[in-house]
């Protein structure tokens, strides 16, 4: 019985052991790379619609495994979620895009300033510190905060309404502006919307993809442009791909957009040189 018993247990928990080991040298991994600050931030512009100028870039990590290898946040951000590790690196990433992002502003100086967009973690949200993280970071950087948006998905603030609306109202007071990311993938309800503090939707990206195929494609982002309206929101639609998405995005009135058609994320460099000779969208 007792062997048996032995080799039900390997059959069973080989893979999933395979699994922790991977996540244990993963985590290991990941809080080296952070000492070592062997991550780096590769940004994509945010086109305004209406006149083509990029008006904002968004913020997206990337670390640096070896001077070859680039590792994407697919294949690490939840691991860096469920160890925690996201709480120190996800500031890094809010100061590191603040910084230089304050240089591009001065740099590049322009009657609206270049906005800067930063992903927060369903974790860091949930901090009890964060507001004051926040604040701190930006006093240091100097960045004006009206130019920060902080994008959080639906579920990362869905989950406890009062407080969420509590704590997007402190970030506000502090300046900054708040994005809902994804929009549309997440079950927000529709009846809570319109009580949070809110100032940027972001249409995700399936969205305008379905631009593409079905009539409804269309329509759904038509719906979406409208609810944004109605709430005052500003939109920005992601993953434009095409001229089409374009063209459909720019006869919708939607104000802002973000996608490969643009531009890749890419790195300091590549931000520098859109920046100064800005192409003609
Ligand atoms: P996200 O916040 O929705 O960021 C947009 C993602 O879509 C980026 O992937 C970007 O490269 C990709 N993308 C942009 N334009 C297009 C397009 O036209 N077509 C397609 N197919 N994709 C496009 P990336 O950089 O791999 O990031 C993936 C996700 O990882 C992000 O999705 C975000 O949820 C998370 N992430 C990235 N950086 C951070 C960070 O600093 N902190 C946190 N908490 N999460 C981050
Ligand atoms: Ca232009
Ligand atoms: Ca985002
Ligand atoms: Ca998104």
């Amino acid at each position: 019985a007792k062997a048996l018993g032995k080799s039900r247990y390997e059959v069973f928990d080989r893979t999933m052991h395979v699994q922790a080991v991977g996540q244990l040298a993963l985590e290991a991994d990941l809080r080296r790379a952070l000492q070592n600050q062997d991550f780096i931030l590769h940004y994509q512009p945010i086109v305004d619609l209406r006149t083509g100028d990029i008006s904002g870039l968004e913020a997206l990590v990337r670390w640096q495994k070896s001077t070859t290898e680039l590792i994407y946040p697919g294949d690490f951000i939840s691991v860096a979620e469920d160890t925690g590790l996201i709480l120190d690196l996800g500031m890094w990433v809010l100061r590191e895009a603040c910084e230089t992002t304050r240089a591009w502003q001065l740099q590049f100086p322009r009657e609206r300033p270049l906005t800067i967009s930063v992903n927060l973690s369903a974790r860091q949200f949930a901090q009890p510190d964060l507001v004051p993280q926040i604040q701190h970071i930006i006093a240091d950087t100097g960045i004006d905060p009206e130019t920060v948006r902080l994008e959080l998905t639906e579920s990362a603030t869905m989950a406890n309404a009062e407080r969420a609306i509590s704590v997007l109202g402190q970030l506000r007071s502090l300046g900054v502006r708040i994005s809902i990311d994804d929009f549309g993938t997440g079950y927000s309800s529709l009846s809570y919307l319109h009580r949070f503090p809110l100032d940027v939707l972001k249409i995700d990206r399936s969205f305008v993809l379905q631009m593409d195929n079905a009539k409804e494609g269309l329509q759904i982002v038509h719906t979406i442009l409208n609810l944004a309206r109605s709430l005052s929101m500003e939109v920005v639609a992601e993953g434009v791909e095409t001229e089409r998405h374009l063209r459909k995005l720019r006869a919708l009135g939607c104000e802002a957009g973000q996608g490969y058609y643009f531009s890749r994320p890419v790195n300091v460099a590549g931000i520098q040189a859109l920046l100064a000779s800005p192409p003609e969208w």
